[in-house]
Order: structure tokens, then sequence, then C-alpha cells
């Protein structure tokens, strides 16, 4: 049984002209996840969405969501931003406290201190750091945060980047062929954290065999970790035609990513991105995988010369991970 986190407003965030991050999104998700056997938590609102971020960033949604303007060219607010952003923070705390998953919008992990992360041109569709709101609370030690989305998490790694005590892997398509540009190998973490920020890379095309080469060097840095809870920024937008990327990524790797969660004591994954196919068939491999059930997918293949470029990059990922893990 799988604990799902969930409330209305979170179809509130709504754009006037068409965007590709909107409310259907939840019911594509949601008519995945009613083939599941399932229970629904309400989440809460919260009211320090400072303990994430700057004063003047909370000031500047909160300012943007009233006036219904947008942050960026990427990222708008309608009258309801504010709240519902309040709830998504809520929810993911809801889906930590219930081993659960948070299906929230507005999506967080682009969401820096100050906003925009790493120097990104924009907020890419994120308003407040959900998977960050739990482990500031709370102040959770040893946290390992697996974010899959195909897009680089630049908000969360820049909210912990020096912080030891929080491991993030994070496995996106090639930061020179995809937004936000940054989020390479040798982004490795601040002083005293080095070795805790990962970045694995998929070149465009790759499928799940690529992702198949990943899943033993996680496992072995998570062993060497030993965290006590794996916190999931799940996006689906790597799903084969899901539409904003150029990774083929099927079922397989998802349930992969799931069933990585089931050693450890305490875990929650939080919604990112995902816009259309991903969101279904994605999304529903990965609870599969994060509650434990037992089931086989197909494994799809990359071509050769992708699977070359993807090697090449191992190699180079794994030079410099072995400096601070056994792998
Ligand atoms: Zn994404």
């Amino acid at each position: 049984m799988i604990t799902i986190v969930y409330n209305d407003i979170y179809k509130y965030h709504a754009s006037k002209k068409y965007h590709v991050e909107n409310p259907n999104r939840i019911d594509k998700a949601l008519s995945a996840i009613n083939q599941l056997e399932v229970r629904f938590e309400k989440p809460i609102r919260v009211n320090d969405p400072q303990i994430v971020h700057s004063e003047d960033y909370v000031k500047l949604v909160e300012k943007h969501s009233q006036l219904e303007e947008n942050l960026d060219a990427d990222t708008y607010t309608n009258k309801y931003t504010y709240e519902t952003a309040l709830y998504a923070l809520g929810g993911a705390l809801k889906a930590f406290e219930t081993n659960g998953f948070a299906l929230v919008r507005p999506p967080g992990h682009h969401a820096g201190i100050n906003g925009k992360a790493f120097g990104a041109p924009t907020l890419g569709f994120c308003i407040f750091n959900n998977i960050a709101y739990p482990i500031k609370k709370y102040k959770l030690k040893r946290v390992a945060i697996i974010d899959f989305d195909v897009h680089y998490g630049n908000g969360t790694q820049e909210i912990f980047y020096d912080d030891p005590d929080i491991l993030h892997i994070d496995i996106h398509q090639d930061p020179r062929t995809i937004y936000p540009g940054t989020g390479f190998a040798n982004m490795v973490g601040g002083k005293d954290a080095e070795g805790t920020k990962i970045n694995l890379l998929i070149p465009p095309l790759g499928s799940d065999d690529l992702y198949d080469e990943l899943i033993p060097i996680i496992q072995a840095i998570l062993d060497d970790f030993k965290p006590t809870v794996i916190a999931y920024s799940a996006g689906f937008d790597s799903y084969v035609g899901d539409g904003l990327s150029s990774v083929n990524a099927t079922e397989y790797t998802f349930y992969n990513f799931g069933i990585i969660s089931n050693k450890f004591p305490r875990k929650y994954a939080v919604l990112e991105g995902g816009y259309d196919k991903g969101l279904v068939r994605g999304l529903k491999a990965f609870l599969e995988g994060f509650a434990n059930v037992e089931i086989e997918y197909k494994k799809y293949k990359s071509t050769d010369a992708i699977r070359s470029r993807f090697m090449n990059y191992l190699s180079e990922e794994k030079q410099i991970l072995r400096n601070y893990w056994s792998i």
C-alpha cells in the first residue's frame, strides 16, 4: 500500500496561456495511481518557506503571485501560486512522515536559495524547493536525495552544496543539450562536503541500458554512505516521447529507481517534471518499485554510438567518484 499525498489545491496554480506545466498533469498522474493499491493523505500548509529560501525570494514569489506576474520567461504565477507552493512544501513534509509519494505542483528542484540556482536562466517552472523542506524542517542527517528528473536539480544541489550530511545523486540529460546548462561531474560539493554531490549524465537518445549501468554505482555509493532516509526528486520527463527531453527511458528504468529504496528504513518521493506519457507509465512503474511490487519490465537498448558516448562520460565520472567512494 502506497501513501499518496494530494489535495486539489495542487491544480489551482495555472497559467492563462497554454503551458506544459499545467494542472492536467495531475489527472495524468492520478490515472496511473488509481491502477495501484494506494491510500490518500492530505498535505498541510506550511508557514516557514524561509527555512529553505531567502526572505527576499519568498517575498518576491508572494508579490508576483498577488499581481499574477511571471517570475521569468519559463515560470508563471497566478493568484493561487504562493498558497499552492506552501501546500506543496507541506505535501513533501507529509510524504516524509508517511514514507509516501507527494503528488504536488508546482515542482521544486530548480528553485535555489534565492530563486534561480547556479546562474540558471530561469526557475524552470519551479517555485519552492519541495524535496528540501522536510530535511530542513526536521534537520535530517544522512539523507540521500536521488533526482532522476531529466533536468539537473540545480536548486536542490545549490541548497545542500556545502552540507556533507546530504548526499545528492542527480541523473540527468547531458546539460550541454538541455536546460539548465550546468550539472557536470566536476561539481562535487563545497569545501568539507566534497564527494557528496554527484552528477551522472545521459546523452540524448540514451535508453534503459545506460541507466542500468548507473544503478550498481548508485547502490555502492548508498551502501558506503548509509543513509537513514532516501528522498526522491521524481521526474518522469526522461520517459521516451514525454516531450521536453531527448532521452528514451522506459518503465524498466523507473521501476529500478524505485526498487533501490527498499533496503532503507525511511523514504519519501516528490513529483518534479513529467508532462505526458511519463506521468502515466513512468510514474506507475516507479511506484511499483517504491512499494516493492514484483514485476518485470522489458529493457530497451541504446545504439552503439550513443552507448559509447555514454561510456566516455561514465569513465570520467567514475574517476572522480573513486576519490570519495568505494565503487
Ligand atoms: Zn525536468
